[in-house]
């Protein structure tokens, strides 16, 4: 039978089967990306072949369906392993905010990066709207126009108090969507105020220490009632780019990406070179400085980029 991985916990496997139950299922084989190790060879949103075993209640996955793209991290623990947090991914939506906790530049960029490596369409709802002073929806309108003229579509939302919530639920609408963020974002409230049967436990901020453990580190597809599917990453802070070159950094900022071919050299790294198109840009205020300084110091810091 063919099913949908709703739910990776390590060894076993929830699949949805086309005939709409569910089975756990366990792997029988190698499942291998190309020269990368992960911990978990199939993720939430592969869609694969499964043989339900004689005892009827558990199944064994026999094959995997080519992937449309997919994400992976390093793994928290084994820092030479890499972990798939979702395949098959029509949108990721990184929920940030600019009140209580800020959510930094840097880290926005890193996690835009990372989409553009895996060709994921990349979305950024703000959160705590209801927080926001004067200045701060000035910043937000600020953040809004930079970001949309990039490319990457901008929504402000509350979660507590239910404002705009109707946009992010038509951006969702039949799509499978990976939804990340730094914990207390109001991620997992945001998720309950478009999926109340999601029912997901939100934290206060002084329980923050706790929430590891009671969260699972891996990544669980919630249904949309409405259409369409939510992979939600609990525990996940960042997205992992693994392997990015340095030299391969400037295409991952669509901004810089179209501007390439025109430098002076043409293996300018577009950090001090004469002729650079991109510093150019940066000096005639068409590429943001804040995020010309979050490629240089991507560029520097190998941390930053894996
Ligand atoms: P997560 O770690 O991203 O899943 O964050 P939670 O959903 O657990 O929320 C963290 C804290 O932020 C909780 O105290 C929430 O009540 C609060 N919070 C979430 N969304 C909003 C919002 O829109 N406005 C305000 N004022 N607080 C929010
Ligand atoms: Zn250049």
């Amino acid at each position: 039978m063919r099913g949908l991985v709703v739910k990776s916990t390590g060894s076993w496997y929830q699949v949805l089967g086309e005939d709409q139950h569910m089975y756990d299922c366990r792997i029988k084989g190698k499942f291998r990306i190309k020269g990368i190790k992960t911990t978990n060879p199939i993720a939430v949103g592969d869609w694969v072949q499964f043989e339900i075993e004689s005892s009827q209640d558990t199944a064994v996955i026999t094959a995997l369906e080519p992937r449309k793209n997919y994400i992976i991290r390093k793994s928290v623990n084994l820092s030479k392993q890499t972990q798939i947090i979702g395949a098959n991914l029509d949108q990721a939506i990184l929920v940030v905010t600019l009140a209580s906790p800020p959510t930094s530049l840097g880290f926005i960029d890193r996690f835009l990066v990372t989409a553009e490596a895996y060709d994921v369409p990349a979305v950024l709802v703000f959160n705590k709207l209801d927080l926001f002073s004067e200045e701060g929806l000035e910043i937000l309108e600020e953040y809004k126009s930079m970001y949309e003229s990039i490319g990457y579509p901008c929504y402000a939302v509350s979660a507590v108090e239910g404002t705009n919530i109707d946009q992010i639920k038509a951006l969702l609408k039949d799509k499978v969507t990976l939804v990340s963020g730094h914990s207390g974002v109001g991620k997992s409230t945001l998720i309950n105020a478009i999926v109340p049967e999601a029912n997901l436990k939100t934290g206060d901020i002084s329980n923050w220490s706790d929430k590891g453990k009671h969260t699972t580190t891996f990544a669980e597809m919630i249904h949309l009632p409405f259409g369409g599917k939510l992979i939600d990453t609990p525990g996940i802070r960042e997205l992992g780019i693994v392997n990015i070159e340095k030299q391969e950094l400037c295409h991952f900022f669509p901004e810089m990406r179209a501007r390439l071919n025109q430098c002076k050299f043409n293996n300018c790294v577009h950090i001090n070179e004469p002729g650079c198109v991109v510093i150019e840009a940066v000096e005639e205020g068409l590429i943001s400085p804040t995020r010309y300084d979050s490629y240089v110091s991507m560029y520097y810091n190998e941390d930053n980029r894996n």
